[in-house]
């Protein structure tokens, strides 16, 4: 994938949170309207990329991921 498609500026899966990412504040806001019409989310930038969403601060400030905190079940034969 060269991650060049001129359809909606998409840049791919951004590297630092996985989620979508957009070249700039303006394809990023565009996607954001035909997407989610009527919704107000946020514009902001995360690495290289822009993503919009209800900002996560958790998410953006590194203190959680995706997956929960895995309780290692080993050690309990
Ligand atoms: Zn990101």
């Amino acid at each position: 994938m060269t991650g060049r498609s001129k359809t909606n500026g998409q840049v791919g899966t951004c590297v630092v949170c996985g989620k979508r990412g957009y070249a700039s504040k303006q394809t990023a806001k565009r996607a954001m309207k035909r997407l989610y019409p009527g919704d107000h989310q946020s514009v902001y930038r995360c690495g290289d990329v822009y993503h919009f969403g209800h900002l996560p601060m958790q998410v953006r400030s590194g203190k959680k991921s995706r997956s929960d905190v895995r309780e290692s079940r080993r050690g309990w034969s």
